[in-house]
C-alpha cells in the first residue's frame, strides 16, 4: 500500500496548505491512530486513521473557483474583527476552501479559491512563473522612462523585482493620473503598491484583471464560478 508523508495527505485533503499542515503537526493537533505525532516526514497510507483536532480526516472533492473580489473584503478564511472575508462570497461552497494568495482588502479582481493545498502550492510559488496582470489608477503622469524602470526591475524591500512588463493604457493629464497596465510574475506582499510607490506615482485604484491562462470574462464583482477540469490542468 501506498505510503505518504502526513502534511502532504493533510494538504491534499483539503485541510490547509502544506505550511500550514506541517505547523498543525508541530503544534501536536494531528493524530495518526489515537496517537499524537509531532515530527516531520511520518508516512501513512489509506489505512491510517488520522484526525485533526480530534476530526476524523475524510477526503474531499478537489474543488476550484474562480471568485471576482470587490474591494472592501479580506482575502482570508476567517478575521477575527468580524470583517467580511472571500469566503463569505461562497456560501454554497460546503468543502473547506482557501484563497490561493492573496489581494488587498481594497484591490479587486481574479482570485482562485480551493481545497486543493497542492494545487495552492504550485500556483503561488514563484518558481512557477504564472503572469499575474494588474490594471493600477496612479497618481501622476509615468512617462515611458518611468515604466521602464518597473519593466527592469525596482528595489522593493531591499530586494529587487524580477522583470515586469507595464503598458500606459490612458493618462487624464487634467487629473493627473494615469491608467497603467502591469504584467508581473511574482506575489510579493502589496508588490504592485510598492513598485509604483518606489517610482513615485502611488496606486490609487487596483484590479487583478487576469492569472495565467484566466481572466474575469462573464463575471460582476462578487461573482464566482467553478473551474473546468482543462483550466485546472492549464493552471499546472
Ligand atoms: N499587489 C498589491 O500591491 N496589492 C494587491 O492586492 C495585489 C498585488
Amino acid at each position: 500500500m501506498e505510503e505518504v508523508r502526513l502534511q502532504k495527505v493533510l494538504a491534499q485533503s483539503g485541510v490547509a496548505s502544506r505550511r500550514k499542515s506541517e505547523e498543525l503537526i508541530s503544534q501536536g493537533a494531528v493524530k495518526v491512530n489515537g496517537k499524537i505525532i509531532t515530527e516531520m516526514g511520518v508516512k501513512v497510507t489509506k489505512k491510517d486513521l488520522i484526525e485533526v483536532n480530534g476530526i476524523p480526516l475524510t477526503k474531499e472533492k478537489n474543488v476550484y473557483f474562480l471568485l471576482y473580489k470587490p474591494r472592501g473584503v479580506i482575502s482570508a478564511v476567517s478575521d477575527d474583527k468580524g470583517r467580511k472575508v472571500v469566503i463569505d462570497l461562497l456560501p454554497g461552497v460546503k468543502e473547506r476552501i482557501f484563497p490561493v494568495g492573496r489581494l488587498d482588502y481594497d484591490t479587486s479582481g481574479l482570485l482562485l479559491l480551493t481545497n486543493d493545498g497542492e494545487f495552492m502550492n504550485k500556483i503561488t510559488h514563484p518558481k512557477n512563473e504564472v503572469p499575474k496582470v494588474y490594471v493600477a489608477k496612479v497618481k501622476g503622469l509615468p512617462s515611458q522612462k518611468d515604466l521602464m524602470k518597473l519593466e527592469k526591475g525596482i528595489k522593493i524591500d531591499g530586494r529587487r523585482t524580477a522583470p515586469a512588463k507595464a503598458w500606459g493604457l490612458s493618462r487624464d493629464k487634467k487629473a493627473e493620473t494615469a491608467i497603467v497596465e502591469l504584467t508581473i510574475h511574482e506575489g510579493r506582499n502589496h508588490q504592485v503598491k510598492k513598485m509604483f510607490d518606489a517610482i513615485g506615482f502611488p496606486v490609487m485604484k487596483l484590479k487583478r484583471e487576469r492569472l495565467g491562462t484566466l481572466d474575469l470574462s462573464g463575471l460582476s464583482p462578487g461573482q464566482y464560478r467553478s473551474l473546468s477540469a482543462n483550466e485546472v490542468r492549464d493552471m499546472l
